[in-house]
This record gives structure tokens, sequence and C-alpha cells, in this order.
């Protein structure tokens, strides 16, 4: 079942607590039919977009603690245990494994936002893995053009699992990282930083356990995203497991954010889906923002990478219409140009936000740090 390069996601399979229920689940019958899918139909084009960009989400705002961790605030100590909790089994990290994970996040990034990233239903010599395994890739050790490959199991997963599954297999397939057995969350937060960090499991629950982080402030009114609670090992029927306070710390959303830099010149990235015809299109922008301390917010739309589906889509170092803060409190920051309507939260010098954007129905992720950032391209 193993062969060599190839990175296989078991997490019910192995799971002592999933395999009475998983077993039982089964011993009906299998769910899932095989020949009865038509393997072009598994992937309906607008899911396959949804999930990844729900993906995306996790990454960025993985991206947002990460960030957060070196900069004295109040969210630092909090941002700092949350790292620690998924990389060090709660253990204090060194400044070099900090530059490493930061390092190995880049490329997390570079892989969400600027490369394809693909999901295909398993080919039909892998169909006898569908019945225990959710994904698997193939291990890469830097960001390019990767499939994920995926099975009907896939979507018996929760929203937020199928997403975390996704982190999981593009950790393999962009840094190269492995599997240290078992699987699932307990299995996470009791691993050494060496396998940790080396580790597809700790990447997808961090990310997972940021993103539930700012969705606690953020709530569901600007966009509607799914329960952002993991379940665990993604195990489709198993106990329902929760983050701790340290997993998901509570954010304090910074108000003076803009403020509080010397020249109120920030990175923004908003990504997203339900673009173009039928909503089914995913659309990433890079914009650089300067902030006035009255609220307005210059927007200049630097050299754009292509976004994850390969396309250019908005013309390069050109003036956006700008936005202007429509309300900034404790808990987070509103922003409208009048069409995109932004709720961010900013957690220490990086923030994770949500956009509804384009009018209705449009919807994208946005991650915002300081400074103007060379734009993450790194495509291959
Ligand atoms: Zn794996």
């Amino acid at each position: 079942m193993k062969s060599p390069g190839c990175c296989l996601l078991m997490k019910n399979g192995v799971k002592e607590k999933s395999v009475g229920s998983f077993v039982a689940k089964f011993a009906h019958g299998p769910r899932h039919h095989f020949h009865h899918f038509v393997r072009k139909d598994f992937l309906g084009q607008s899911r396959d977009v949804a999930e990844k960009v729900l993906a995306m989400g996790l990454v960025m705002a993985g991206e947002a603690v990460l960030r957060s961790c070196g900069v004295a605030g109040p969210n630092q100590t909090k941002c700092n245990a949350a790292v620690q909790a998924f990389f060090n089994a709660g253990g204090a990290l060194s400044g070099e494994q900090f530059k490493e994970l930061s390092r190995k996040m880049r490329m997390m990034l570079a892989q969400a936002k600027c490369n394809p990233t693909r999901l295909e239903a398993f080919s039909e010599q892998k169909w006898p893995l569908a019945d225990n395994v959710f994904g698997y890739t193939y291990k890469k050790d830097q960001q390019g053009d990767r499939t994920l490959y995926i099975g009907p199991l896939f979507f018996d997963q929760h929203l937020i699992d199928r997403a975390n599954t996704i982190v999981h297999e593009m950790s393999h397939a962009c840094q190269g990282t492995s599997d240290h057995k078992p699987y699932g969350l307990p299995a996470v937060r009791v691993k050494p930083y060496a396998e940790a960090s080396d580790n597809a499991d700790s990447w997808g629950y961090f990310c997972a356990a940021a993103f539930s982080s700012f969705h606690c402030k953020l709530g569901n009114e600007i966009v509607e995203v799914p329960e952002s609670d993991t379940t665990d090992g993604g195990s489709v029927e198993g106990p329902r497991m929760h983050w701790t306070e340290v997993e998901r710390p509570l954010l304090m959303h910074i108000p003076d954010w803009y403020q509080t830099h010397a020249n109120a010149t920030f990175t923004v990235c908003l990504l997203g889906d339900l673009m173009g015809k039928d909503n089914v299109e995913f659309h990433s922008i890079y914009e650089y923002w300067t902030v006035s301390a009255d609220g307005t917010v210059a927007v200049l739309i630097p050299a754009q990478p292509p976004d994850a589906s390969g396309k250019r889509r908005f013309a390069s170092d050109t003036r956006a219409s700008p936005y202007r803060i429509t309300f900034s409190g404790n808990a987070f920051t509103e922003l409208t140009d009048g069409l995109n309507n932004l709720r961010i939260v900013m957690a220490g010098n990086a923030g994770f936000g949500f956009c509804a954007c384009g009018g209705v129905g449009g919807r994208s992720f946005v991650s915002i740090a300081p400074g103007r950032l060379e734009i993450v391209n790194g495509r291959r």
C-alpha cells in the first residue's frame, strides 16, 4: 500500500479509537461504491475551489499567528504558546527553530497563494485505498505545480477537517514533511520539535487552530465559514475533540494597528473563490496599503504573481479605489471601498480577516502584514 515517495493519509485506519467505529461503519458494507463513481464527476469544480480556498485560509491564519510571535503586545505570549503547543509539545522553541518554522511557513504560503494545487480523485489503481485513506500526494521539498489525490472518504469529513487534510497533504507536497505516526491531535500534542516540524499533521492542526482563533473574533456576518472545531484525527465518526485555550488562543484585536507603524504601509493578500461565471473561479490579489491617520487607505496593486489557478487577473502597478475604515473597535476593524467589505483582526504586526468581495456572494480570506513585502511568488 505504501510505495516510495508516496505519502498516505490514513487517519481513520490507524487510530485505535477510530478503528472501532470505522470498522462498524463499514461492517454494513462500504458506503461508497467505487464502480458507481465516474472519476471525472467526482469533484465538482465549485467544491474543489471552495475547499482549497478554505485550506488556504487556514494557512494564512497560521502565518498571522506565527508572525505575531515576534511582536510585543497582548497576543505575543499567546501566539508563542500556540506555536509551542503544536511544534514542541508545549516546550520552549529556540530562535533558530522559529526561523525554520517561518521558512517552512513561507513555502506553504507560496504553494497556497501562487502555485496550482489541484485536487484529483484517486486513479483506478488506488481504489483499494478508498476505504481507509482520505488522500495522498507525492513528497516534494519545494513549492510548485502539485496534485493532491483524494478519495470519497474525504467527503465524509467535516468541512474544516477536509481543509485540514488539504493542508496536511500540501505540507507533504511543498515542505517535504513526513507522517510521524500515529495520526491525530493527541499524537501531535506530545511530539518534540524534531518530529513536529517535519510532521504533516502538526502543520495541518496548527493552521486549523489558528484559523479557528480568528474565526472566533470575525464571526459569520461578513462571510460564512463552517464550524472551525476539529474532530479528532478528522475521523468521520470519532469523538469530537476541542481545541484547548492554548491551541486556540482568544486573540485581542489591536485597534490602533495602523498607527503603530511608522509608515503605515502594509502588504495585503486577498484569496478567494466565488468569482466568474457560475461562481466557481479562484482569485488571488496582492495589494500594498498606505493607511493615513484619518482612516483612508490608498491601494497600489503591485506586479502580481499568477494566482493558484495560473491566472493573472489584475494589471500590475495600478492604483485601485481607496478603502476607508468604517469601524475600528476592540473586536475587529472594518473597511470598505464601496464594493468590497473587509473585516480584519490584527493579532500583532500581522492579521487575518474575511472579505465579502465584488458584490453579492463573493468571498475571500485576507492576510495583512506590515511593510512592502516582496510578493511571495516562488512559482516553479
Ligand atoms: Zn500524510
